[in-house]
């Protein structure tokens, strides 16, 4: 049986079951199919804040345990706190959001290279070649974000005169793929089931992915360095200890292409 697709609802990140967005780190995150309910509202803002809170308080305590084990005694309590809320949603049509930013923490730095396949590398949402970062984004005809989902492997950047820096945690592409127009997708297309969305959720929209793959050139990574030791490489000097460019909930990698901005300006 395949792992269910979590969703956050801060900000509509697709990810494995988790306690908290391996990206913006909030709380709120649980399966897709119990949150669609909250795909409909325009910036979380209810008109009974009591409501709001209430499920807020409860997808935020259930993270801790329950989504897992329980899917089923999670989804009929989420059931009774949307039931509520139902009402206040005058159409039927998912909202979308503007893509959250995502800021550099403080000491990051950015290095300039090119990626290196490092232990292995995830499938593209695209047509599941291998790739080593990706940010596949499904926007409504306003250009909001429905839903999105970004993956990451370890890759090593090398970056020139300096060696290479291993670039590990969530990382998210943030250059717009300036190479390829957005591709509209629709309900049971095979790239949003890749994505990990249920068909039955009746997603349609613009789909744009962003990929990096082995040998990318013209990358540009912003993250703060600090040094690891990494097993694979503890055979040759310093007994493994390379920088490592790791990302954090709240704090991913940002990868970019320098090319593609390039691209997008002229
Ligand atoms: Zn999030």
């Amino acid at each position: 049986m395949e792992a269910a697709t979590f969703c956050c609802v801060q900000c509509r990140l697709l990810q494995p079951p988790t306690t908290a967005c391996v990206e913006c780190a909030a709380p709120m995150t649980a399966p897709v199919e119990l949150v669609r309910e909250l795909l409909y509202y325009r910036d979380m803002r209810f008109n009974n804040h009591r409501d709001w809170g209430m499920l807020t308080a409860f997808l935020a305590g259930s993270s801790l345990a329950l989504p897992i084990l329980a899917p089923l005694a999670v989804g009929s309590i989420i059931a009774l706190g949307v039931h509520k809320l139902r009402g206040e949603a005058r159409k039927r049509r998912f909202v979308g959001i503007a893509l959250p930013s995502v800021v550099p923490p403080p000491g990051a730095t950015t290095l300039h290279g090119i990626a290196r396949k490092f232990r292995g590398t995830v499938a593209s949402v695209l047509d599941e070649q291998p790739v080593l970062v990706e940010h596949a984004v499904v926007r409504d005809r306003r250009g909001s974000v429905l839903l999105r989902r970004s993956d990451a492997a370890p890759f090593l950047l090398e970056v020139e005169g300096q060696g290479p820096v291993l670039i590990a945690g969530p990382a998210r592409v943030v250059a717009p793929n300036m190479l390829a127009a957005p591709l509209r997708v629709k309900r049971g297309d095979p790239r949003l089931s890749r994505m990990g969305i249920p068909a039955d959720l009746g997603l349609a929209g613009e789909l744009e992915v962003s990929s990096i793959a082995d040998g990318g050139t013209h990358l540009a990574v912003t993250g703060v360095v600090e040094e690891e030791a990494v097993v694979e490489l503890a055979f040759h000097r310093d007994g493994g200890r390379i920088p490592v460019m790791r990302g954090r909930a709240g704090a991913p990698v940002l990868v970019s292409d320098r090319r593609l901005i390039a691209a997008g300006l002229l």
